[in-house]
This record gives C-alpha cells, sequence and structure tokens, in this order.
C-alpha cells in the first residue's frame, strides 16, 4: 500500500502542478471556450492559478486546509468569469472540510471532494448532463469515494478520480449545454467539449500526480493528458464564421434610460468574446438625454438593427414595453417581435444567439429562457 502522506507538501505538489498543467494547456482551454463560449476561460484560469500560487496568504497556509481555503478566495477574486466563484467554491468548500489538520485522511480528502462538488451544484444550480464542470467534477468524486471504499489506496484512489474526470469532460462533447454561457448555443452546444470540464479534468489529474513527488512538478502524460484537440474540435463555429445570407437578427434595446442601453450593449458585445456581433441598437431615453422612452428612437432602432432576417426587442419596463407593444399593434415595426425577459440577461442571451448566427426563433428562445432562469 502506497502511503503518501496528504500534507502540506503534497498539497503544493499539487498547487505547483495545476499551474503549470493550467499555462501550459491556457490556449487549448481558450479554443474550447472559443467554440461554445467567449474565448477566455484559458486566460481566466492561468491569470487566477498563477496569481493565487504567488499570493502572500497561500505562501502562508501551514496547513492543506488553509492552503485550499487561501487559494479558493484567491480564484473568486481573480479568474473573472463563471469558473471563478465556481473553482473559488471548490477549493473554499475542500479546506473547509479539511479543517486544520496537519495531515488529511483520504477518507477526508473523498469527503472534501464530494462536498465541493455538492456546492458547486448549488452555486451553479447544475447537475450532471448539463455540459458543465460537474460533468468531471462529479464522476471524479464518486470514483474517489468508490475506490477508496474498496480499500484502495489513496494513489489508486486518485488514479481512477482522474481517469473518471478525463472520461467525464470528453463524455461532454455530445452534450447540449444547460448552464453557463455555453447554454445560449442551446443546440450548437452538442459537439463541443465543455471548456470548465476540461479544466477540471486537468485539475483532478494533477491531484493524482501530486501523489509522486518524483513526477510532479514535471510535466507527464499518464493519465488524462489531454490529446491535440482535433482539428473540427476546435475550428470556431457560427460565433466566429461570416454572417450567413440573408443576415443576422438584429437586437434593440429599449431602456428608459440612455446608459442603460449602451452599457447592456456593450456588455452583451463583451460576452459575444471573438467574431463579430449581431446588429445592435439603441433606443435609450429620450431624444434630448432624459428618462424615458421615445417612439421615434425605437421606429429609427428597429430599421438600423434590421438586416432582413428578423428583429427581437428587449424592454426594460412600463413606458417602454407600452411603447413597443403600441408600435407592434399599429404594425409599423413589422420585422420586430417583443420578447418577454429581464432586459440584462434576456439582451446577452440574445445579442449572443443572433451573433452566433441564430435565427429569430432560437433567439428568441434563448431570450426568453433568460426569463426562467432561476437565481435562487
Ligand atoms: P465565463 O463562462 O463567464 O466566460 P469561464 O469561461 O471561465 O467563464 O468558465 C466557463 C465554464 O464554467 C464552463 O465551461 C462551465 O464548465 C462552467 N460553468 C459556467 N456556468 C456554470 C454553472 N451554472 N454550473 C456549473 N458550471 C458552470
Ligand atoms: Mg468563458
Amino acid at each position: 500500500m502506497t502511503t503518501v502522506p496528504l500534507d502540506i507538501a503534497f498539497f503544493r505538489r499539487f498547487l505547483d502542478r495545476a499551474v503549470e498543467v493550467v499555462v501550459a494547456s491556457a490556449d487549448h482551454l481558450t479554443e474550447l471556450d472559443a467554440a461554445i463560449g467567449d474565448a477566455d476561460h484559458g486566460a481566466n484560469l492561468k491569470r487566477g492559478f498563477t496569481s493565487a500560487a504567488g499570493a502572500e496568504a497561500v505562501a502562508a497556509a501551514g496547513t492543506p486546509g488553509a492552503l485550499l481555503t487561501a487559494v479558493g478566495a484567491h480564484l473568486t477574486n481573480t479568474v473573472g468569469g463563471a469558473s471563478g466563484p465556481l473553482f473559488g467554491t471548490v477549493f473554499r468548500r475542500m479546506g473547509k472540510v479539511l479543517g486544520e489538520a496537519a495531515e488529511v485522511t483520504p477518507e477526508a480528502l473523498g469527503q472534501g471532494l464530494a462536498a465541493a462538488v455538492r456546492s458547486v451544484r448549488r452555486l451553479g444550480d447544475s447537475a450532471p448532463g448539463d455540459a458543465t464542470m460537474v460533468d468531471a467534477l462529479q464522476p471524479a468524486a464518486d470514483a474517489l469515494a468508490a475506490s477508496l471504499a474498496d480499500g484502495g489506496d489513496v494513489t489508486a484512489a486518485l488514479r481512477a478520480a482522474a481517469r473518471a474526470a478525463v472520461e467525464g469532460a470528453e463524455a461532454t462533447v455530445p452534450l447540449r449545454a444547460r448552464r453557463g454561457r455555453a447554454s445560449y448555443l442551446g443546440e450548437r452546444s452538442v459537439g463541443h467539449e465543455d471548456p470548465g470540464a476540461a479544466s477540471s479534468a486537468l485539475l483532478v489529474t494533477a491531484l493524482y500526480e501530486a501523489t509522486d513527488p518524483e513526477l510532479a512538478p514535471r510535466r507527464q502524460e499518464e493519465p488524462g493528458r489531454r490529446e491535440e484537440p482535433q482539428a473540427a474540435e476546435v475550428t470556431p463555429d457560427a460565433a466566429s464564421a461570416p454572417a450567413p445570407a440573408p443576415g443576422r437578427v438584429g437586437v434593440v434595446l429599449v431602456s428608459h434610460s440612455r446608459d442603460l442601453a449602451a452599457a447592456t450593449a456593450g456588455l452583451a458585445a463583451a460576452l459575444v468574446g471573438t467574431g463579430d456581433p449581431a446588429p445592435v441598437a439603441l433606443a435609450g431615453g429620450l431624444p434630448d438625454g432624459g428618462v424615458g422612452t421615445s417612439a421615434e428612437l425605437v421606429r429609427t432602432a428597429v430599421a438600423e438593427a434590421g438586416e432582413g432576417a428578423g428583429v427581437v426587442v428587449l424592454c426594460d419596463m412600463g413606458s417602454a414595453v407600452l411603447t413597443v407593444k403600441s408600435l407592434l399593434g399599429t404594425g409599423e415595426l413589422a420585422d420586430a417581435r417583443l420578447v418577454d425577459a429581464p432586459f440584462v440577461e434576456g439582451a446577452v442571451a440574445a445579442v449572443v444567439t443572433a451573433s452566433a448566427g441564430g435565427d429569430l426563433a432560437a433567439v428568441l428562445a434563448a431570450a426568453e429562457d433568460a426569463r426562467t432562469y432561476r437565481k435562487l
């Protein structure tokens, strides 16, 4: 039986290995995110892990629990993007379960990972099969627990966890994303490995590799070494492909506030990431800059955003909704459809989906989906 101590040295080897592998794989992770997200996952994690490794609180940590907690706090603050709070939760939850012990038992490690996965699922409202990091983390936690229950030593159990995580990440390829930005793509998310699942597999593999002081921090092939992506897998999809004829669906943002409309459009464009955003036109506030809704600005915006494939209109409330509805009722906005969705979330979903080449039905559905997304 291997008896590698799960002490601070083990967890520091893990962190070194995690940083090394995240840096080495950053481009690959970003390519995965370019296909179904906003092409920042590798950069996000690289920033988060390299800065965590250099953080004072991390250097000062004296126990495994303190180290993981400090790394987690740092990831939440520095990663940016959805994976920041999610991975931050994984590390902090594990750190909390490991407590103040100088050396943790394999069983505690197993309980820590299981608790971390529960926390991520709760935070993200996500379950296995949603094509997220949970699809790698849940099988890893299950395999770790099963191997330990079978009498496996910690090295064997972490090897099994790493394999399960890699297989779980690969198994996201045929899945339709149901959480996170990739879910905006609906069916078009099928055929792509989820970036967060891929990075989770790398991190669980790093945990396995830390069981061998000789191997870490050297790059090695087993298990879970990512194969080079197939060309087809990383070919940017419609998000960065030329716009299909007859043009894309346009989006019009109608807000009482000129600034809010502009800022919402800016946020949506930023979340499109790579590629050329679909046409977005604004009807923010009154022509003189005051707060309110102008029918004239709405008409102009709908005309501006139209490329022949339809226009989706997002409103904030009150007079914005009433103005658009009345113009639609009079037939003045022939091409346009009002969508029942929260302004910011619906706008982001609509712009991302339209930019990816979605048709009018797809853009409406994506925006409406934002309405049913529960935050609690
Ligand atoms: P962003 O999506 O904000 O750009 P990243 O690109 O860094 O953030 O991370 C994206 C990854 O985060 C996804 O691939 C997915 O694995 C994970 N993710 C996003 N939302 C959720 C969620 N609700 N539940 C679980 N994981 C999620
Ligand atoms: Mg991203």
